[in-house]
């Protein structure tokens, strides 16, 4: 297939090469390989940085547990033993029903230092949404606690014959021979584990998507992943020795695994875990009390930031405060601007997916901020757009263009399968030509502008909108919190604009807002692409990483299915 020139990469870029940054690793002893647990934690402590800070818990009262290196080496080690103990195979899948707590992170790294593959579950899932994943993910170990084994596991354990052990964290008795207590088990491990010799390809992770767009899909992980979460740490996280990194994510998605775990314990510097849920004004004082250098968070949560009504520095310390970023949604350009004002820096906005394992495209250090633009592609990393109709594929000329966003297979945290739907994995490709189901557009600078993602595409009277864009729209009126648009199907004009608007607080759903609001955008837009009907709701559906669900929104305006609901954030 005839590639055109990507004009917008200097050499640098097309002739990076993954192996050779592979060196910046310490690898196994005696050639063993990359292993992502080796590489996170005991090659730190062989490089005797044992004593530093790796990972501070912050309990519900803002008490604090902290692992150094060579704690969470330790502790790690010993998990791996447990696993060897229950004479668990390699590969074989390992999962978690935990909040935040310090098991979670053990398990973990335990999982991947005995080569299982690990599979984190949001602990808010009811027992159907954790039945599916863990028969679908063929899931040998279970790690959670009484209360969930009793409340949400314990119904389900006659549909789930694959289910060796079930391991409880708060239990100092086995309850069977299946139910046992993780305690100890681990008081009976050894603190010294030998990692076995890892391949490139080794599975290491399983990731469920976000169920965004439907079902969510299990997208498999290899240890070679790390390089990315190494390599992505250091220039779009910018660490550096003595960081504190916040990621706010739940190793329930992707994020708070690859960056909640991973990335920042590869690069060396201390990251922050909170025990709890969203709060502004218990996240600002752990930004402030924690020191916090590098803070990762998500659109949905920089909205519900952004209607306080208080400037976050003038209020609190956040002069360490470095970096800000954001993934998980577009970000729009208010928002990158109010950072500035709120902690003196912009944020900093990144697009990737579950099936990418890390970061792809982002706003990073080295370059000029462009607000509401995801940024640019990595150094090794190389994206396109691509014009697809049936089995037609083509890469469009890059500068201006706008078409389906690809990447070029050949970066390592590439996801290697969708568990058992093979089918559908290969329908994501085409030659060499990830498809990322997004929707994108270049500028003459080289930089990547989010349009919708394909699903969400709205035609209407001959045009393409991209929800996003209007969305955007409505947020630039000093009245909207936020906004979901939609398409629903109208005769005449194919698909008619509707969007669902959360007024911001003090501003009254009546008659006289809904035909401002419209006259608004069909001032900013054009009258064809504008919102032909505007709703106003107290707020959006959206998933547990915080994602808009708009197929929820357009399924119960058609009256359809609602479609699997199992990441359906409860209000
Ligand atoms: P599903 O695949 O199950 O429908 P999902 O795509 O939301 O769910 P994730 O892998 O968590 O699951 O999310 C990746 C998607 O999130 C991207 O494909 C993109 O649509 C969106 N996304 C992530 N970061 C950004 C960003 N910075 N700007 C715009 N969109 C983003
Ligand atoms: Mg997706």
């Amino acid at each position: 297939m005839k590639t055109p020139n990507l004009i917008n990469y200097s050499d640098a870029y097309s002739k990076f090469d993954w192996q050779r940054e592979q060196k910046n690793l310490d690898g196994l002893p005696n050639g063993g390989g990359l292993n992502i647990a080796h590489e996170a934690v005991d090659r730190h402590v062989l490089a005797g940085k044992g004593e530093s800070l790796a990972l501070r818990l912050i309990r519900k009262d803002l008490s604090r547990e902290d692992f150094s290196y060579g704690k969470l080496k330790n502790l790690t080690s010993q998990f791996a033993h447990v696993l060897k103990n229950l004479e668990l195979g390699e590969g074989e899948r390992v999962f978690s029903l935990l909040g935040r707590v310090p098991e979670l992170y053990i398990a973990a790294l335990g999982s991947l230092k005995f080569k299982a593959v690990f599979c984190p579950l949001f602990s808010v899932f009811g027992p159907e949404p954790i039945f599916q994943r863990l028969s679908k993910g063929d899931a040998k170990v279970l790690i959670t606690n009484s209360q969930f084994f009793e409340k949400k596991v314990k119904g389900l354990l006659d549909r789930l014959p694959t289910l060796k052990y079930i391991l409880l964290t708060d239990s100092e008795e086995d309850l069977s021979d299946q139910v046992r207590s993780l305690p100890n088990l681990m008081r009976l491990s050894p603190a010294d584990f030998e990692i076995q010799p890892t391949q490139p390809e080794d599975p290491a992770l399983l990731h469920f998507t976000s169920g965004t767009t439907g079902m969510p899909k299990g997208a498999l992980h290899v240890h070679q992943a790390v390089l990315t979460h190494y390599l992505t740490g250091k220039y779009v996280l910018d660490f550096s020795p003595g960081d504190v990194f916040w990621c706010t994510a739940d190793p329930g998605w992707v994020t708070g695994t690859s960056y909640g775990i991973i990335a920042p314990l590869v690069n060396g510097v201390t990251t922050i875990v909170d025990e709890e849920e969203f709060d502004a004004l218990r996240w600002y004082q752990i930004l402030e009390k924690e020191k916090v250098t590098v803070w990762y968070t998500a659109p949905t949560a920089i909205r519900r930031l952004m209607r306080m009504d208080f400037i976050p520095k003038e209020k609190f310390d956040l002069s360490h405060l470095r970096l800000v970023l954001s993934v998980g949604e577009p970000l729009h350009a208010e928002a990158v601007i109010w950072g500035e004002k709120a902690f003196g820096v912009p944020i900093l906005d990144n697009w990737w997916q579950t099936e990418t394992g890390g970061i792809m495209i982002a706003n990073y250090r080295s370059l000029p901020v462009k607000p509401g633009s995801m940024g640019k592609p990595l150094p090794g990393v190389v994206a396109a757009v691509a014009e697809i109709e049936g089995n037609e594929f083509r890469i469009l000329d890059q500068i201006g263009n706008q078409g389906h966003l690809v990447l070029k297979k050949g970066f390592p945290s590439l996801f290697r399968g969708y568990l058992h739907e093979e089918e559908r994995y290969q329908k994501c490709f085409r030659g060499d030509w990830y498809i990322t189901g997004d929707l994108a557009k270049i500028d003459q600078d080289g930089y990547f502008w989010f349009i919708g993602r394909a699903d969400d595409i709205i035609k209407t009277s001959g045009h393409m909108v991209g929800p996003f864009e209007v969305e955007s729209t409505l947020m630039k009126h000093s009245s909207v919190a936020e906004a979901a648009v939609i398409g629903k199907p109208e005769p005449s004009i194919g698909e008619l604009v509707k969007a669902f608007v959360v007024l911001k607080e003090g501003f009254d759903p009546n008659e006289e807002m809904r035909l401002e609001l419209i006259g608004f955008a069909r001032k900013t837009m054009g009258p064809a692409v504008a919102p032909k009907e505007i709703e106003f709701v107290t707020s959006l559906p959206k998933t547990k990483s915080g994602k808009i669900l708009r197929r929820l929104l357009k399924a119960r305006e058609l009256g359809l299915p609602e479609g699997d609901l199992s990441t359906l954030e409860k209000d």
